[in-house]
């Protein structure tokens, strides 16, 4: 690190736990952000300023009015302007250091395969089961830490599989795909502004720990808050044996 990364990121490097070794550690990583909305805008915002190398932010949709009542990354300048490029100016503001690249296409197939391949940590920030399961499967497929949240009401959650560890559950391990789960969405439901902020910036947190390789993750709980009552709940999640997706991999990663 040079002169000014020192003064940057000095409150991190003060920590024992992260260093100088740590914010390295996540100076070189490599983060995919799935969805620049609620949930994507707080975690950005974390992973650009603590200095998360090389970020790569996905989401085809557009800034709209309705977004900015908790969509932080976006100005009212923006509506109509894609949310990946309107991500990325913000971050650059922040942190000019950090790579960001916006990608304005739904990250589906071969596309969010090579994205998953690429990344060392992918960070669930999107609000729909088929997207969620798409990024499920590749993280399993490359085994990638996965961070997920969500959020709709008062209600939100977050979980971590770390897909590295042959004794991790997967998201679907937890949320079976292919029964017949309502699709709820902001657009309907409605959505507390600082709940997403909450559970996003739960997600950075679980991410940028991850990746410097301290603590404890959430791998095997599941987080869950009730922020009308600000209550928070806890459970553990094990893995399914006969899970489709995670089911036939090795309980030990190969030697490598
Ligand atoms: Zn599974």
């Amino acid at each position: 690190m040079n002169d000014e990364q020192l003064l940057r990121y000095s409150r991190h490097v003060l920590l024992d736990e992260i260093g100088i070794e740590g914010q390295q550690r996540l100076l070189e990583a490599r983060a995919l952000i799935v969805g620049a909305g609620g949930l994507g805008s707080p975690a950005a915002f974390y992973l650009a300023s603590a200095g998360v190398g090389n970020l790569v932010l996905a989401d085809d949709d557009t800034v709209d009015l309705t977004n900015l009542q908790r969509q932080i990354l976006h100005t009212t300048d923006r509506v109509g302007r894609y949310k990946a490029e309107s991500g990325k100016q913000t971050l650059a503001a922040i942190n000019p250091e950090v790579a960001v690249q916006a990608l304005t296409q739904r990250l589906m197939d071969e596309a969010l395969d090579a994205q998953v391949a690429a990344a060392d940590i992918v960070l669930d920030c999107t609000d729909n089961f088929a997207t969620r399961h798409a990024i499920n499967r590749a993280c399993v497929r490359h085994r990638k830490p996965l961070v997920s949240g969500a959020a709709i009401r008062f209600d939100g959650q977050v979980g971590v599989f770390d897909l590295r560890r042959g004794d991790a559950p997967c998201y679907h391990c937890l949320f079976p795909d292919g029964e017949d789960v309502d699709e709820v969405n902001c657009a309907t439901m409605g959505v507390f502004a600082p709940l997403v902020g909450i559970v996003g910036s739960t997600e950075a947190a679980e991410a940028i720990k991850l990746l410097a390789g301290i603590g404890t993750s959430l791998s095997g709980r599941l987080l869950m808050l009730d922020a009308l009552a600000m209550k928070w709940h806890e459970v553990r999640v094990g893995r399914d044996a006969g899970c489709p997706v995670c089911g036939g991999r090795p309980a030990h990663p190969p030697a490598s």
